[in-house]
């Protein structure tokens, strides 16, 4: 049998500490490794794989459109991107769509809109403000707008025009606010930074800041966004609405594809400006359209706000049996259990012997994040593995 992790080795850029298991195939919330052993999957992908492994819905819409037509680049309109546009905006708060890739292409792109929008009303003003604890790619100019220096010193200098200041401090943000300031950029709620939640009120503090002085308020939905925390957009849960938005992971449910929302006026970018080959291919929109619309005709998110509410009031109740669980934070399908020590990478490895995928987030801390079509009892069945793995840590 081949071994195809030591082949690995011979080939892979060493970027990625990766777990010692190679996945073959899955279905629904649940993957098998080469050896045929079965994993209940709480990782999902890294919050993208919507509805599930292998989900005829986008299997369909995949060999459909690939046996009609991949690429033919933006030169052209194609109708899966149409149609993926329109359901965007008849369920957001944006009337504008900008297809790209991936989520770190659809940040590079709302930071060009928002130099493009500074240049165009606020006197050229170009600068980003973001925070600490955020992460919005691996780009050189998002590695510059993520707040955590562990993704920045290794790359100095980067990339000049954005300040980092402290998360959920609106203050921070009034002191940082210039007239060379065009744009704020958050996440309504950290993923890679741990599942950090926002206090009571700060997005809305950031709203009306933003609004005063006529800048623009960027929410990075990548990883919140389609249904993750169980409205459609993580924005709704908080009565704030963003001028642009960014979007990719759980899109197409697993095929690569980003998007840039904006509103009518904060859509600045004129022909010739902005483009991607790839963005917007016909492939990657089917299968984002088969994957919103199911979403929608399903109400999906009523699931992720029943079983959400369930992963979260178990994960609590293990907080209550083990004092080694200092915190349980999360919204919807999007959940964290911080340790007080840093022992996160020895219970996701004996999470992975028992059966169970779960994902270190921090040294001290694991993430939660299964298909939003995971069922009751699956949620019950991780709940199961997490306490009889946790109980040989007290
Ligand atoms: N923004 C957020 C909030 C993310 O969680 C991520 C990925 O984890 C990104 C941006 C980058 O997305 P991608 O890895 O698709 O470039």
């Amino acid at each position: 049998m081949t071994n195809w992790q030591e082949l690995a080795q011979n080939y892979f850029m060493n970027t990625a500490e990766r777990i010692p298991v190679t996945l073959v195939k899955g279905k629904g919330a649940w993957v098998w490794d080469d050896k045929g052993r079965k994993y209940l999957d709480f990782v999902a992908g890294i919050a993208v794989v919507a509805l599930g492994h292998a989900s005829p819905v986008i299997a369909e819409a995949v060999r459909k459109q690939a046996k009609t037509l991949i690429q033919v680049s933006n030169l052209y309109y194609t109708v899966p991107q149409v149609q993926l546009a329109e359901l965007l905006v008849k369920h957001s708060c944006l009337q504008k769509v900008f297809f790209c890739n991936s989520g770190a292409e659809a940040n590079e792109g709302a930071v060009k809109l928002a130099r493009r929008y500074g240049h165009k009303y606020l006197k050229d003003a170009y600068e980003v403000i973001s925070v600490t604890g955020s992460f919005h790619g691996r780009t050189l100019a998002m590695v510059a707008a993520s707040g955590q220096a562990k993704h920045q010193e290794p790359y100095q200098p980067l990339p000049c025009g954005f300040v980092n200041v402290q998360f959920n401090d609106i203050d921070a943000i009034k002191k940082a606010t210039t007239d060379k300031t065009c744009a704020v950029m958050l996440e309504p709620i950290q993923g890679e930074g741990g599942v950090n939640l926002p206090k009571e009120g700060y997005l809305k503090a950031v709203r009306e800041w933003c609004h005063q002085k006529g800048i623009l308020l960027i929410f990075d939905e990548i990883q919140t966004g389609i249904g993750r925390t169980g409205t459609l957009f993580a924005y709704e849960q908080y009565g704030v609405e963003p001028d642009v938005m960014t979007l990719a992971k759980g899109l197409a449910g697993g095929v690569p594809i980003g998007a840039i929302m904006a509103k009518e006026k904060a859509s600045v970018f004129v022909p010739g400006e902005h483009g991607s080959t790839f963005g917007g291919n016909p492939l990657a929109c089917a299968a984002g359209y088969a994957t919103l619309k199911y979403i929608l005709d399903h109400d999906v998110v009523s699931n992720v706000k029943k079983v959400g509410q369930r992963l979260l009031e178990g994960l609590k109740k293990l907080k209550q049996k083990y004092q080694f669980i200092t915190d349980v934070r999360g919204l919807g399908l999007l959940a964290a259990v911080e340790f007080n020590r840093e022992m996160a990478k020895d219970v996701l490895m004996a999470c992975l012997e028992n059966g169970l995928l779960v994902n270190r987030v921090k040294p001290g801390a694991i993430r939660l994040m299964p298909p939003l079509i995971v069922t009751e009892k699956e949620i019950d069945e991780a709940l199961r593995i997490l306490d009889k793995v946790l109980a040989k840590f007290a």
